[in-house]
């Protein structure tokens, strides 16, 4: 096969190294793709598209299960609620298919090359790929390593058979009767709460004190309230140690030393993601590391001249719409414009029950940057809207510089609440101030205007409370 030469190589065609490769070609770029699998990376195949589509459908299912039960204030009445569950999954496939097609087709609308097949480096302008069609080499001026992240193991509880990854739980085509999930992070907690409402008896384990460490307690209160009413079992200060597919059950030990067992016929680990720093020769390369994740600057470049890493193996947070603005960063970079990473926050969304919303600091977080602020939450108790879907558990959390009011971070719980975390961003990333919040003519009845009310609390004058 002929060697290829280009202006740039893409390692990885996940939501970083397929943006990246798109926004090059669209400006010109002589752009190549490598990806070992199918585009869309984690995201759009194992992670962040099918476990939507899963929480969907398990929120559907839950909701015609209460209504079967006659569980609701809404004066519906349906027959009994049954689920075909490989229906489910083939459905959900079938958007993973769509969008992964997609991007096949945006690549080719840009003119990038796709090449199939696993990458490892020979120095850093060379890559050796194994394609299927045979060995390929590829030679580039500038290269950008999007290998992502994988889901990391615990000793004792290797990935194979009953013992999942996220991977493996969003693979299966049965809903386990029994299932114990290590690690109450998001992900265990959003798949977790997903096979409960499909009728798993689901118990989760997790070595620290509380569910959803990384986040602030306040903002867990209501999660952990629903699982308690979805008869979700949470055991906290516990280690999970081995599974005996034989008993069917998942021994653990407690912080005070004490074993015990819960029931599971499958064990779904989540304890975390490692970056994707192996297999693909990084030790034929001479690159800065920050732990480890591929250290880089402000424009993602890496200690190498003309070597760039963007997304999950870069760091924290790992998420796909960093990966992507990265991605977008980098190409235009490399196209000769000039850019930098100069944003204000990346949101993080909780798609648990209620789901939470996270973008800038904490009240916590500024303290510690050593802001003086203001904050006030607005209860979504005091929301219209939030009444009219009968979720009214949660709030709304603003946080204010005290000087000029500037708004440096915003946190929210509540049921579809994700769907604010753009515009909580963008009041961020516009520098907006309270006032300018406060003063935005809000839709009524909008779960927004929770938002409204939070700025006009803090500026000490809400209306509805
Ligand atoms: P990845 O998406 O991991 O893509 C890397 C790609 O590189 C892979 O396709 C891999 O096959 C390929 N590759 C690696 N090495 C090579 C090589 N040597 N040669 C060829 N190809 C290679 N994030 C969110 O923002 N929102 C969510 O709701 C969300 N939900 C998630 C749910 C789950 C269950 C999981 C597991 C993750 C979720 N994430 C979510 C995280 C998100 O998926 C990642 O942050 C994102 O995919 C990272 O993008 P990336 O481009 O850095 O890498």
């Amino acid at each position: 096969m002929r060697d290829i030469k280009c202006q740039l190589l893409v390692i990885g065609a996940g939501p970083g190294g397929y943006v990246c490769a798109i926004r090059a070609g669209q400006l010109g770029v002589d752009t190549v793709i490598v990806e070992a699998e199918k585009p869309g990376g984690t995201c759009l195949n194992v992670g962040c598209i099918p476990s939507k589509a899963l929480i969907h459908a398990a929120d559907e299912f839950d909701k015609a299960s209460a209504f079967a039960a006659g569980d609701t204030p809404l004066g519906i009445h349906v027959g009994e609620a049954r689920i075909d569950y490989p229906k489910t999954v083939e459905w959900k496939d079938g958007i993973v298919r769509r969008l992964t097609n997609g991007v096949s087709g945006l690549l080719k609308k840009a003119g990038v090359k796709h090449v199939d097949g696993w990458a490892r480096f020979r120095d850093g302008k060379t890559v050796h790929v194994d394609t299927p069609t045979g060995p390929q080499t590829i030679e580039a001026d500038q290269i950008v390593i999007a290998t992502g992240s994988t889901p990391v193991e615990l000793p004792g509880l290797a990935f194979g058979g009953a013992v999942l990854s996220s991977t493996g739980a969003l693979a299966l085509t049965e809903i386990p009767q029994r299932l114990a999930v290590v690690g109450a992070g998001y992900i265990g907690l959003e798949l977790g709460t997903a096979f409960a409402k499909l009728g798993s008896q689901v118990c989760v384990l997790e070595a620290m004190d509380r569910i959803l460490p990384a986040y602030d307690e306040e903002l867990t209160k209501p999660v952990k309230k629903r699982l308690e009413a979805l008869g979700v079992r949470v055991l906290t200060g516990v280690k999970a140690e081995r599974h005996s597919a034989s008993a069917g059950t998942l021994a653990y030990t407690s912080d005070g030393g004490q074993s015990g067992t819960v029931p599971a016929d499958a064990v779904l680990v989540t304890i975390g993601r490692a970056p994707a720093t192996t297999g693909w020769g990084l030790e034929e390369l001479d690159l800065t590391m920050d732990g480890r994740f591929i250290a880089v600057d402000d424009q993602c470049r890496t200690s190498m001249r003309g070597v760039h890493a963007i997304g999950d193996v870069t760091g924290e947070p790992m998420l796909a719409h960093r990966a992507m603005a990265q991605g977008e960063m980098v190409a235009e970079i490399v196209a000769g414009k000039r850019r930098a990473w100069d944003r204000h926050c990346v949101p993080a969304v909780c798609f648990t029950d209620p789901e939470i919303v996270t973008a800038g600091l904490s009240p916590q977080e500024a303290a510690t940057a050593g802001l003086d602020v203001r904050s006030a939450s607005f209860p979504l108790q005091a929301n219209g809207r939030a009444m009219t879907i009968e979720r009214d558990d949660g709030f709304v959390r603003i946080v204010a510089r005290a000087d000029n009011h500037l708004v440096v971070g915003v946190q929210a719980v509540g049921a579809q609440i994700s769907e604010l975390a753009s515009y909580f961003a963008h009041a961020i990333e516009m520098g907006a101030r309270l006032e300018d919040v406060a003063q935005t003519v809000h839709a009524h009845p909008t779960l927004g205007e929770a938002f409204q009310e939070a700025a006009l609390r803090t500026l000490g004058h809400a209306l509805h409370i």
